[in-house]
Formats: structure tokens, C-alpha cells, sequence
């Protein structure tokens, strides 16, 4: 047999690490679902204006 092609290799060095995804979560003042991306600490409710820390927030 031919052609038999098997490729396991997989590149665990090139890493996503550094790419972005966004996360909703909720304001804890107001409960409002905010968006926050994964490389932010922080982020602003457009609902109330309150300056919402990703790591006292609740991630949904
Ligand atoms: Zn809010």
C-alpha cells in the first residue's frame, strides 16, 4: 500500500496564546451584560458607567 500519508506532528509551539476572544459579563452593580475581552482586566458598563474588574465579575 501507497499513500499512506500519516501526520500526527502537531506544533505545540506556535502557540494562540496571545489572540483575543471576547467574554460577557455581569456588571456587578447593575447586573448588565457586558462584554470584556479576554486580554482586558477591566472594562466599563455602558449601562451604568461602572468600572467592572474581570476578576470580581461573574463570567457567564
Ligand atoms: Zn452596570
Amino acid at each position: 500500500m501507497q499513500g499512506n500519508d500519516i501526520r500526527q506532528k502537531q506544533k505545540s509551539h506556535c502557540s494562540t496564546k496571545s489572540v483575543p476572544v471576547p467574554e460577557f459579563i455581569a456588571c456587578i452593580k447593575c447586573g448588565n451584560e457586558i462584554e470584556i475581552w479576554t486580554d482586558e482586566d477591566e472594562t466599563v458598563c455602558q449601562s451604568c458607567g461602572h468600572k467592572v474588574f474581570k476578576k470580581e465579575a461573574t463570567i457567564h
